[in-house]
């Protein structure tokens, strides 16, 4: 609920002046039991930002965040590690080198002292079997996979104590083509059978498209549209939500006909965001209100939320009818 993280910037690049770097600024967002929320945006928009918050790894500096509805700094962080995992774009950087891939995956559950030492070693090949893997695969290290296997072994870790939400950190984005379909697939089938919830964060449109149910797209640390994928694919509404899909390389059928909207120049800094609408600077639809006070996310049509002056209208008819 409102969520805002802000940090605080390098104050000799202002003077003397405090200055905020507002990662996450003011995002609401529900995220029900099975769901996947596909979550998008440029480098830069504060997606990872939200997702370290929601798992408790970050405090939010205004706004809180409930997991079951209970407020989560209501939980000791061993109880949160149970019910919230990250998966990351580089699983080799959080898996110990020297650690064979059976002692990694049997590291939750001996810091959470869960089972006898044979009960472990079963479910740690339990679980190499439910990522693809094999339980010879056990005494292997993590040097020896390859980068999509090494993603198997990350997820087969953050499975290990049955979690109900994992937060999916871009875990395709590193990965070739071919791969990736594979891991989408394996999260897919995993989730169906545990009935666990997804934050799947990716810079890309595209990428979210197979596994989400509904999808934020994210511009400077807020929310910008946010409808079922199915009606934002049909229908988008956000300049920048139209730019993303038309970003899209190999022109899916759905958006062939789509008009293409190429933007200028870089996100800027969320130290020193635009006035009014943050999207301003590179908006091809930008009109003079838009530099002054700035849109909220607001209905458009029953489906999708956009935070955009050029649906102000819509609402006013809708309203006054
Ligand atoms: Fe573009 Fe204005 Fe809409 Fe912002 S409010 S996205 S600048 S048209
Ligand atoms: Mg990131």
């Amino acid at each position: 609920k409102n969520v805002k993280k802000y940090y605080p910037a390098d104050s000799g690049l202002f003077g003397n002046k405090k200055k905020w770097i507002k990662a996450v600024d003011g995002i609401n967002m529900d995220i029900n039991p099975g769901e996947t929320i596909g979550l998008v945006g440029e480098s830069g928009s504060g997606k990872s930002t939200m997702g370290r918050v929601l798992v408790g790894l970050e405090k939010p500096t205004v706004g809180e965040v409930t997991f079951q509805g209970i407020g989560i700094e209501n939980y000791k962080k061993k109880d949160l590690g149970k019910e919230m995992q990250m998966i990351f774009q580089d699983p080799y950087s959080s898996l110990n080198p020297r650690m064979t891939t059976a002692n990694i995956i049997a590291e939750p559950l001996v810091l959470h002292d869960i089972g006898t030492k044979k009960e472990r070693k079963k479910r740690v090949d339990e679980l190499l079997e439910r990522v693809g893997l094999s339980s010879s695969h056990g005494k292997r290290y993590p040097s020896e996979f390859s980068g999509g296997q090494r993603q198997r072994l990350g997820i087969a870790r953050a499975l290990a104590l049955e979690p109900k939400l994992i937060v999916c950190d871009e875990p395709v984005s590193a990965l070739d083509v071919s791969i990736q379909a594979q891991i989408l697939n394996l999260l897919k089938d995993i989730q169906k059978d545990m009935s666990l919830s997804y934050l799947f964060i990716a810079h890309g449109i595209q990428a979210v498209k197979y596994i989400s149910d509904k999808i934020a797209v994210m511009y400077l640390g807020k929310v910008v549209e946010f409808a079922n994928k199915e009606d934002l694919f049909k229908q988008p509404y956000h300049p920048y939500t139209k730019s993303l899909l038309s970003a899209v390389p190999k022109p899916d059928p759905e958006l062939r006909d789509r008009e293409r909207i190429i933007l200028k120049g870089d996100i800027p800094s969320p130290a020193n965001p635009p006035s009014g609408c943050s999207f301003h600077t590179r908006c091809p639809k930008v009109m003079d209100k838009c530099k002054g006070s700035e849109p909220t996310l607001e209905y458009v049509s029953n489906k999708s939320m956009v935070s955009c002056y050029l649906y102000e209208e819509v609402n006013e008819v809708k309203e006054s009818s």
